[in-house]
């Protein structure tokens, strides 16, 4: 199994989105002013396994829309057809994608792809209530065209802490994670590597790790005790296998990737 850590661009998002208040402050300081960070970067992931490329989340394109907590930095030249280059990969071998969850920077670019797009069918659900819908307007962040996704459902097999999963390949080594919290439906992709560690594509089931272990929940997600209890499972999970975990906006992720998979060096588990 290889693993490719993708980038398609960087997003700055406001203070108030990394470390909300708490209470009704928590999703309405979004919209006022306020600080923004550093570029963040968007990473999605290419797994090539048995003959087969998948990527997990196909990142931002350059016509991304601005919203009041997010400043979208994303040029043509970065989109996924240019990260895949320069990962040494071609658009044309990808046969499936992993969506982790239904925001623009993890699908936008599926414009760029013709091959199976998969989505928890929870995300594809809560995609057609009224509420998103409405919330797609007012931000204006359509869903990318041509938007047709195969829903899939976790059922009731554990996969470590996670009580809900679905296999992705017959050998059981890439495997989609129930991680409900900053959306309704998203989950995380784990893959086996071939030392058995378990390297965890977290999408934005927190923005850092250093807010996994702070367990502090994000400024989106719909249910703040929901994101927290994701969050212990998460640590649960670490504590159990060696794992290596990886959200999309880590400024660090690249670099723990990396480095945890050096083989003279002991793998960390992050709990
Ligand atoms: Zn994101």
């Amino acid at each position: 199994m290889k693993i490719h850590a993708l980038t398609t661009g960087a997003v700055r998002v406001k203070h108030s989105f990394l470390f909300p208040r708490l209470g009704p402050r928590r999703q309405l300081d979004l919209f006022l002013p306020g600080p923004f960070s550093d570029p963040l970067p968007i990473h999605c992931w290419a797994i090539e396994h048995d003959g087969v490329l998948r990527l997990v989340d196909t990142g931002e394109t350059a016509a991304a829309r601005n919203v009041p907590f997010a400043r979208m930095e994303v040029t043509r030249e970065q989109e996924l057809p240019a990260a895949l280059s320069a990962a040494g990969l071609s658009l044309n071998d990808v046969s499936e994608v992993v969506l982790t969850h239904a925001h623009g920077d993890h699908m936008d670019g599926l414009v760029h792809v013709h091959g199976r797009v998969l989505i928890n069918e929870v995300e594809l659900r809560f995609l057609g209530t009224p509420m998103a819908r409405v919330m797609r307007r007012v931000l204006r962040q359509p869903l990318p065209p041509g938007f047709a996704p195969e829903p899939f459902a976790l059922d009731e097999s554990p996969f470590g802490a996670f009580a809900r999963s679905r296999a992705l390949t017959d050998d059981g080594r890439i495997v989609a994670v129930d991680t409900p919290g900053h959306t309704p439906g998203h989950i995380s992709v784990i893959c086996v590597d071939d030392e058995g560690r378990h390297v965890m594509l977290a999408g934005d089931t927190t923005d850092s790790l250093e807010q996994l272990q702070s367990l502090r929940p994000d400024a989106v997600a719909p249910n703040a005790n929901v994101h927290i209890a994701t969050m212990k499972t998460i640590l649960a999970h670490c504590a159990q296998h060696p794992t290596i975990y990886l959200p999309s906006h880590d400024p660090e992720s690249e670099a723990r990737f990396h480095s945890e998979r050096t083989p003279t060096e002991t793998p960390l588990a992050i709990a």
